[in-house]
């Protein structure tokens, strides 16, 4: 399986009013990319600029930061062309890599735009190398920028940040740098294109927590209704738990649970709901070990609701 690490440079509306008017909201003008075989070597490259079709004046900060002036696209080819190439340079078995999370969502909905087949019909798995670097060098927890990490692992540096090639370019020699194949093992899902059934949805373990991914449902009720969305199995061995903590929110979009598993001690569940651009419903669940200082953590949470809305409730009976 090859990697192809790409990064992707976007121009948006210049005023509200244009962007108020378009389906798409970036447009993309460059697309970079590394294709690095299986020992992480680099094979191949690619590297095209793009003629707008939608947004026709470079939104000034675009501008400023990526260096490119409208003049210089006019002759080039159009998404539809370069994106076309790109889909069939990638292959047939590689995995796509990114530095952060936006790319491959914009990738997708510029192809959509233009009613291209897409990349994938199910959720997309990839490498979010920002990520990885985490967890490679740092903390796990910390998300820093490119320039960071190069600076940090000594890449010699002769291009200027923030265009497309180049930001590919370094992406790919931090991936060549990651040695250990545990850290390939946290994998990322684009949630642009969510899982269409239940069969389609994603569960997956990693070294210290666990993520689930829904389907989309119709609305929040619905959501926190299904069995599978507040099952709170213990996600190292699969044993039933006992509920020390059962679901709470504190802002009606984040739940949180603590449950305890006779063998692996305290577990904490978080779910999160997020909104489709549809306006449906869906659940990322993450399950973690948690020693007593994250239970506190828990417990305080949930003190710090029933406060307030103690609070709450006698403001009333004052008015
Ligand atoms: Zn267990």
């Amino acid at each position: 399986m090859n990697y192809i690490i790409f990064d992707l440079e976007w121009n948006q509306a210049a005023d509200l009013r244009t962007r108020r008017a378009n389906r798409l909201l970036f447009e993309i003008i460059e697309i970079g990319a590394v294709k690095l075989n299986e020992k992480r070597e680099q094979i191949d490259d690619f590297h095209e600029l793009i003629k707008p079709q939608v947004f026709h004046t470079m939104n000034q900060v675009t501008g400023d930061l990526i260096h490119l002036k409208m003049e210089q696209l006019e002759n080039c080819r159009s998404f539809l062309e370069v994106a076309s190439d790109f889909i069939k340079w990638c292959g047939s078995d590689y995995i796509f890599c990114t530095w952060g999370s936006l790319d491959l969502t914009e990738l997708q909905k510029n192809m959509d735009y233009y009613h291209m087949t897409p990349v994938s019909e199910k959720t997309l798995r990839y490498y979010d190398v920002q990520k990885l670097f985490s967890i490679a060098f740092e903390d796990r927890k910390s998300r820093r920028t490119l320039q960071y990490a190069v600076d940090f692992l000594d890449i010699k540096k002769d291009e200027v940040f923030h265009r497309a090639y180049t930001d590919a370019y370094y992406t790919a020699e931090i991936v060549k740098r990651i040695e250990s194949d545990k850290v390939f093992q946290n994998y990322s899902f684009d949630t642009y294109r969510l899982p269409g059934n239940k069969a389609e949805e994603i569960r997956i373990c990693f070294e210290d927590y666990s993520k689930y991914i829904s389907r989309a449902f119709p609305d929040k009720p619905k959501a926190m209704e299904d069995r599978e969305v507040i099952a709170a199995r213990c996600y190292v061995c699969g044993a039933k738990t006992k509920k020390k903590i059962p679901w709470f929110t504190n802002n009606g979009k984040h739940y949180y649970t603590i449950v305890a598993c006779p063998r692996h001690g305290a577990i904490k569940g978080k779910i999160r709901l997020r909104r489709t651009e549809q306006g449906k419903i869906y659940v990322v669940k993450t399950m973690k070990q948690v020693d007593a200082e994250g239970v506190q953590d828990i417990i305080n949470k949930k003190n710090q609701v029933r406060k307030s809305r103690k609070e709450r409730r006698h403001k009333k009976e004052i008015e």
